[in-house]
């Protein structure tokens, strides 16, 4: 049978596998690994022979066309978080600053059953996969539904916990039935039963679905929903819809993802500066001569003003460096140079930022005495 690669680990590099090829932080293609193919860059060609055998996570490297210089790469093992960097857009996606908070804050692991709409790219589908119990995922557009389908086949998910299905699910809801464009399997009954214990809402008007969910979630236990917009204002109406539909414990969160960074910064003195002063009040000085013979030169005719000395080079007695920019660069750390430890945070937030409106629901509150006696009795499994 096919196993999933996202799922399950293999030690090895085969012939038939994905593979996803790091070239550079930002930078990583996947590929299926093919003897008669190769694997081109802009440093030179990869043939895939040379990655079949090798474990997962080896560099190969190439002699660069023309320069004869090393040029790598890194074959490794397809991960959720990797397929998020390197996936094909279809849509806007999920990334997994917010996927994985998502996941935790609603308590997603083995036994949980989500439900996902709409699919999108399948970005966050692949997360949910790898950790649930079971995925139901909706989407709405033809040619998005039947790229996922394929993609997912192609992943080993479809064999493995995700169904996914062709709807409309603010119009028509959520309910699985034999009849159904879906990838569902239906066994005894013509409708899946879906027990949902965690609800993704990514869609533009999450509040048209909210209602439809109480046929399909979980009775017996808390169900988490989260529901991922851009705007306050779908925020508004989402909590207005959660609220109305007996949806309690409502919070709404937003993931700001930085880097930070330990870096050395320079320590500058005050000798430094005031030499740096000293330096451009010298050099504006000059300048100023220099323009003044420049003219005197040009006035007596002499077209070839040979005579004008050249600009002095910036200041550079001691050290060869100007602290305060220009002149020769210093790498961060140099031994002759005093540094202190900074902290450096990105200027720019990378994760997407939508809203994330969380809630929970528990349907039936009734205590089941049986269940109850068997923890007391601890004769419970
Ligand atoms: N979370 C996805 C990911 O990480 O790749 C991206 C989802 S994308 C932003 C939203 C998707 O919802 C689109 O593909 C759109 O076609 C689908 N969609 C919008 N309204 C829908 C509806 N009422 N029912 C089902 N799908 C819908």
């Amino acid at each position: 049978s096919y196993q999933s690669q996202f799922t399950d680990y293999k030690d090895l590099i085969q012939e038939g596998d994905l593979a996803l090829i790091w070239i550079s932080r930002g930078n990583i293609k996947a590929v299926t690994i093919d003897a008669k193919e190769t694997f081109n860059t802009r440093y030179g060609s990869f043939s895939h022979t040379d990655m079949i055998g090798k474990p997962y996570g080896s560099q190969i490297a190439i002699r660069t066309r023309g320069t004869g210089r090393f040029a790598f790469i890194h074959v490794l093992q397809p991960t959720p978080e990797l397929w998020t960097l390197s996936l094909p857009h279809r849509t806007q996606i999920v990334y997994t600053p917010d996927s994985s908070y998502i996941m935790q804050r609603m308590n997603c692991g083995p036994h949980t059953r989500v439900i996902e709409a709409g699919t999108g790219s399948g970005s966050f589908s692949h997360a949910f996969a790898r950790t649930v119990e079971k995925l139901f995922t909706y989407e709405f557009h033809p040619v998005r539904y039947e790229q996922a389908m394929q993609e997912f086949k192609d992943h080993g998910l479809l064999n493995e916990n995700v169904t996914i299905t062709h709807r409309d699910v603010c119009e028509d809801g959520f309910t699985i039935k034999e009849s159904d464009e879906t990838s569902a399997i239906f066994e005894s009954k013509n409708e899946i039963d879906l027990d949902a214990t965690a609800v993704f809402l990514d869609l533009p008007a999450p509040w048209d679905a909210i209602h439809h969910l109480d046929k399909v979630i979980a009775q017996d236990q808390q169900v988490g929903v989260c529901c991922f917009s851009p705007c306050i204002e779908q925020v508004d109406k989402t909590i207005e819809s959660l609220e109305n539909n007996g949806w309690t414990n409502i919070e709404m969160v937003e993931i700001q993802g930085r880097q930070y960074e330990s870096r050395r910064q320079m320590v500058r003195s005050m000798e430094d500066a005031m030499e740096r002063c000293r330096d451009i009040k010298r050099r504006k000085k000059e300048g100023i001569e220099q323009k003044r013979l420049r003219i005197e030169a040009e006035s007596n005719g002499e077209i070839n003003a040979s005579s004008v000395p050249t600009p002095r080079e910036p200041f550079t007695e001691k050290s060869k460096f100007n602290p305060f920019g220009k002149g020769t660069r210093v790498k961060e750390g140099d031994p002759d140079f005093k540094w202190k430890q900074v902290t450096k945070i990105e200027s720019e937030i990378k994760s997407h930022t939508s809203y994330l409106t969380f809630a929970t629901k528990l349907s039936s509150r009734t205590r089941n005495d049986t269940i109850v006696q068997q923890c007391l009795n601890g004769t419970s499994d």
